[in-house]
This record gives structure tokens, sequence and C-alpha cells, in this order.
């Protein structure tokens, strides 16, 4: 059973209305702080807890959290539970913290002022394919005399095994990546860098306990092995992946970048945002079977910023039901052939792109492949991709009555190839 905190539930710290961390959130992010390393922290309106220093002054029992240094020392269901423990601490009724002025001193900072990590730098990521309007706008775009669908895709949520030490924290700037590109009209490619640079609305799952060699995850259970969402930023060289392979091309169009926002957002903050989401037809396999609410109902918006710009410009309005495949579906289907999953690693869902213009999940769709540039219009710049300076945000929230579960940004910035 997921610990649902109440809708009106209040903390003593004052969370605005807009916040992505009221006390209905409590996600846990990996913060680097001067003299301790890299420590446990919660997000509670704009304050980060460092948790250890819960932890030294008694608050948190020594026995079920035996350093909160990093997330390795802390399995899913003491992260759960210290989530319930820190709704008691955070209550308006509860004192121990709020009246400790010495304490809250040590343990409450500006999480403006923490260098936020990677959540967990993961050993494995994988990436899926699972937004069916995106799938369907590219297959138009590089298939256009077939059916844009391949048939396998209602059958399973496609996947590659991406590339897992270029996960980065929100933040971290994006180098322009070079590679081979075959330029219009030539017939040999050259090298140089990309000029098709574009971003991909995704979200993403971090793995909590995993599954030996072997053995499966099934649908039903696959819930219980996430440890939370992050939202991910699936950076995509468009003329390299074209040159490297179609119609996905997941080898150097990809593996230069993946960004990730920094809190992760537990399934039980999530859990009043689960819907049924779309129908699938025709009926998949049993063992890739739904059981009941298996999709989410989240905001998701990115924002465009030129380095001439003073204000980012919302470009695109999504939402993470428009995914054909659940979360589930995906975990039990990377496991169906005995691939084993650990503690920490991370898929995404593909790029999730609603049915209409303004909802597309990357520059690709929104300009039509660079047919239809996206007009900047603070500046009167155009784009079809993305130029050196420009900053893509990404953010995703669950909208509660009063109150949203939020994830906080996903942001980089697209620094010269060199
Ligand atoms: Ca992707």
């Amino acid at each position: 059973m997921s610990f649902v905190i109440p809708p009106d539930a209040v903390s003593w710290i004052d969370v605005a209305p807009d916040s992505d961390f009221p006390i209905q959130n409590i996600p846990f992010g990996q913060a680097y702080i001067k003299g301790k390393g890299e420590v446990l922290v919660a997000a509670i309106g704009d304050q980060a807890l460092v948790l250890p220093e819960l932890l030294d002054a008694g608050l948190l029992d020594i026995e079920d959290y035996p350093a909160l240094f990093g997330f390795y020392d802390i399995d899913r269901s003491a992260l759960y539970t210290l989530r319930e423990r820190l709704y008691e601490i955070l209550h308006k009724k509860n004192g121990e913290l709020r009246d400790n002025k010495n304490l809250r001193k040590r343990a409450l900072v500006p999480i403006s002022s923490l260098r936020l990590q990677t959540p967990i730098p993961p050993a494995s990521f994988v990436d899926f394919y699972s937004g069916i309007h995106h799938a369907s706008n590219v297959g138009q775009m590089f298939r256009p005399t077939m059916d844009p669908l391949l048939p396998n895709y209602r059958h399973l949520p496609v996947a590659y095994n991406g590339r897992a030490n270029t996960v980065i924290p929100d933040g971290v700037n994006v180098v322009r990546p070079k590679g081979q590109i075959l330029p219009p009209d030539a017939e040999t490619p050259i090298y140089a860098p990309c000029k098709g640079l574009d971003f991909e609305l995704e979200m993403g799952v971090y793995v909590a306990e995993g599954q030996d060699m072997g053995k499966r995850i099934t649908c039903k259970a696959a819930e219980s092995h996430m440890l939370g969402m992050v939202i991910c930023n699936d950076w995509s060289a468009r003329d390299i992946q074209k040159w490297e392979y179609q119609p996905l091309g997941p080898f150097l169009a990809k593996s230069f970048a993946t960004s990730v926002s920094p809190w992760i957002v537990t399934m039980d903050a999530l859990a009043p945002f689960k819907v049924e989401g779309m129908d699938q037809d025709p009926e998949v396999l049993p063992h890739l079977r739904r059981q009941g609410q298996q999709h989410y109902d989240i905001h998701l918006e990115v924002s465009l910023q030129s380095e001439k710009m003073k204000k980012p410009q919302v470009i695109c309005t999504s939402n993470m039901s428009h995914l054909y495949w659940s979360i589930s579906q995906q975990l039990a289907h990377m496991t169906s052939n005995g691939c084993p999953v650990d503690f920490g690693d991370l898929y995404a869902t593909g790029t999730i792109s609603g049915p209409k213009e303004g909802e597309f999940g990357s520059m690709l769709e929104l300009t039509w492949r660079g047919e239809k540039p996206l007009k900047l219009e603070e500046t009167g710049e155009e784009r079809k991709f993305l130029q050196d300076g420009d900053t893509i945000t990404i953010r995703a929230w669950g909208q509660g009555e009063g109150f949203r579960v939020g994830f906080g940004s996903c942001t980089g910035k697209i620094l010269p190839a060199n």
C-alpha cells in the first residue's frame, strides 16, 4: 500500500502554492556539501533537509538508517519509511525540529545553496520509445510511404541500451557533439559539429529492488521494484542519428549526454496521480498485460531560452499519460528474457509528445524536421534545432487539490563544439 500524505496536510515550513515540494511530496536528492561530501537531502518548499544532521541529533533511528551518505546504504523500504518519518517531523504540529533553533540552522538549508548531483549515477541506462505520438511523427517523417508505426510497436515496448556514464545532473552544460554527417546531396559523409541538436522530453525511473539473472519481474509487481521517478532529457543529434542507423540510430547520436532532474520523487508521492492510460489494441500478451492503474497524469513543460532572451519561452506542454506503454510494462519487458536489473539502474520512457502541435516533445517534431522553424517571440529569433547558448529546461508535476508534486527542473545549456 502507498503511504499517501493527506491533501490538506501542512508543514510548519512555508511552502508556496506552486512549489514542487510541498509536504505531500518529500523527494530525495544527493548534494555535495563542503566538509561532509555527498549526503542525502530531502526537499520541502525552497529548503532542503540535510539528513545526516537529523541522524546525528537523534531524530532518526540509527538502526533504520545507518549512514545516510548518498543512496547507497538505503533500500526502497528504508527510503519510504524515512519519508514517512520526515512527514512527521515536518508536520505543523510537530516541534522536534521546528522548536530546535540550533539544529534547524544545521539541518535546513536553501536548495539554491546546494550543489545537487545526479541522484544516483546509474550503472545502466535504457531508453524506451513508448510515446506513441512521437513514434508516429518520427515514422511519418522518416518513412513517409509506410505505416508510421512498425508492426511490433503495439506488441512490445521498443527500447535500446543507452550510455550510463553520460547521465548528468540538472544544470550541467552540454557540449555540442561532433560526428559523421551526410551533407544534403552528398554521397560521402563528413566529420563535423552536429547541426541538428535536439532535446527529448522524457521521464525516467530508478530501479530499487533488482532481480537476478534468469528471473523476471512481472507487470503486476513492477512498481514495487521502483525507487522513484525523475525527469530525463535524452539529448539527440539528429543529423548524426540519420546517417548512423535508421530508424533509431541510438549510438553516437545519443551517447554524448542525458540530463536528469535532481530529485527522486517516490512512487508513494506519485500515487494520487495514477490513471488508466490509453487503450491498448490489439490486446498485449499476458506477461505484459497491465494490472489496474499503471499510468500517471503528470504535466510536462519544456522551455527554451536563447542567450539574447531575458526570459524562457514555453515551447511544449504535454502529459505523461500520452505514453502507450506504462513504466511497469517497460520494466516487465526489460526482464522478460531473464536480463537482470540492479539497484540504481535507470530507464527512460521515450519522448512524450501529445497529439497536437505545441505538445510535441522534441525540436524534430515541433519544427517538423526544420521545415517550420520555431519563432522565439521575445527576440524574433528562429530555431530549427538548438543553437549554441540555448538553454532547455524541462519541468514536470502532478497537480493535486491546492498543491503540486513536482520534480524540480532538468536544465542544460548548449556549449559550442570543441
Ligand atoms: Ca529517447
